[in-house]
């Protein structure tokens, strides 16, 4: 990764600058949008289990509420920084915004690695994170929900915590949470369908059939798993998937020209995404460098792992066939690298739209929580399309209509709605 001078809240600021430039914003809301409103760091120590204490270091950042109560994942990662928790925060901003659900931006993180702490470990992470924060989080201030390394299992302790601390029952603490325990159906699937009803809509502009089109995709994460499904189900073919080996320390491209089978590589892979090289062999899988998924002969790219992928020293290395590149990570596209792709006419959904179908789903989540009535998958995935499918209408729209580049665009949609709103509370 050539990630020395890579700082990702540079990266979300220079995002904004540019399309604060086009919007034509003042001074003061450009400083207020520029960095997040509030952000907490704190110490969470924990008893190993063999006795002794080790200290990891925890964050919240709350990047604007203005359109609602913030709302982001929270992240456990060993090269978590406080940057990358800002810019995180700010794009939900923009996420929720360009979606248009009435939620703020916010995420957390925790610098751990739960590839090697045990469950007795990671809950007590869980519960001190909450306890950190437990005043400055709730259904009406900031609804965290999973993120990379964090699943329903984290979500459940986390408001358990909260449950103890105030003595009731508050499901919309949290989204992203286990089915019959406040979890909606449809969460599981819905950031990786998400990214795919955005390359349907975007494949019907380029006149485009997925029975006549190849993908290749970055990582094997939740988002990964469920979009390759999806894509699969509506005839496409995924020739390859790249993702992080554990043990290796280092990541591998599995590669079948003949199309990757989703559920058969599910079968083999660890909660992390990490795949089982040797199974994935007797599969017929052949496996190549970890960078291999950005130089095959695709129509579609998903990056769906992690920041920072697609950079300047990578990004020529996509074939000339490329034509759409759908975000499912968030920000792995660096500014350099996103020129480029803007030279070159591929038309990139960006992360902040691609990816928001998670967000989504957990705003319909607190929706089923505050009613206490639970809606079936197919209500549930019914109402997702329906919001993706007009949120990236809109923002090709404006694409077309103002000859802006896709992520402009989203940009604009999704920082004028939160500018009227902090006029409109007369913050600027
Ligand atoms: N962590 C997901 C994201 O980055 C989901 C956030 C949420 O559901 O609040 O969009």
């Amino acid at each position: 990764m050539s990630g020395k001078s890579y700082n990702p809240f540079e990266m979300a600021q220079a995002q904004f600058d540019k399309v604060a430039d086009i919007l034509e914003l003042d001074n003061g809301t450009r400083e207020l949008l520029r960095t997040p409103m509030r952000e907490y760091h704190f110490s969470i120590p924990v008893r190993m289990d063999d006795g002794t204490v080790k200290v990891f270091k925890g964050f919240r950042c709350q990047h604007n509420d203005a359109r609602g109560p913030n709302k982001g994942g929270i992240r456990f990662h060993p090269h978590e920084t406080a940057d990358t928790v800002r810019a995180l925060s700010m794009w939900m901003t923009w996420k929720c915004s360009v979606v248009d659900i009435p939620l703020g931006g916010g995420k957390g993180g925790v610098i751990c690695d739960p590839h090697n702490l045990s469950a007795k470990e990671q809950e007590q992470i869980c519960r001190g994170w909450i306890r950190q924060v437990h005043k400055d989080v709730g259904p009406l201030r900031d609804v965290p929900a999973p993120d990379v390394m964090t699943n329903g299992q984290h979500m459940l302790w986390m408001l358990d915590e909260y449950e103890a601390i105030n003595g009731a029952h508050f499901p919309g603490l949290i989204t992203g949470k286990p089915l019959g325990m406040g979890g909606s159906l449809g969460r599981t699937e819905a950031t990786g369908y998400g990214v795919i009803y955005t390359v349907r809509e975007a494949l019907k502009l380029h006149g485009l059939k997925p029975e006549n089109t190849v993908a290749a995709v970055q990582g094997f994460g939740n988002v990964a798993q469920y979009a390759i499904k999806l894509f699969c189900e509506l005839g496409g073919k995924v020739i390859c998937v790249s993702c992080w080996d554990h043990k290796d320390n280092v990541s591998y491209t599995y590669k079948k020209a003949a199309g990757i089978n989703a559920d058969e590589l599910m079968g083999i892979t660890d909660r992390f995404g990490g795949i089982d090289k040797s199974k994935a062999k007797e599969f017929g899988y052949e496996i190549l460098p970890g960078d291999a998924w950005i130089e095959q002969d695709v129509d579609i790219l998903i990056p769906a792992a992690i920041e920072n992928q697609i950079r300047i020293d990578n990004v020529d290395k996509i074939k000339p066939r490329v034509k759409i590149i759908a975000e499912g990570a968030n920000g792995p596209t660096t500014p350099e690298a996103d020129a480029k792709l803007h030279e070159r006419g591929i038309f990139v959904v960006p992360d902040f739209l691609a990816n928001a179908g998670g967000v989504t789903c957990s705003y319909f989540e607190q929706v089923q929580c505050n009613m206490n009535y639970f809606w079936s998958k197919d209500e549930v995935l019914t109402k997702l399309d329906k919001q993706m499918t007009q949120a990236f209408h809109a923002v090709a729209d404006l694409a077309k209509k103002r000859n802006l580049y896709m992520r402009d665009a989203a940009y604009v949609i999704a920082v004028n709605r939160v500018v009227e709103a902090c006029k409109a509370r007369g913050w600027v």
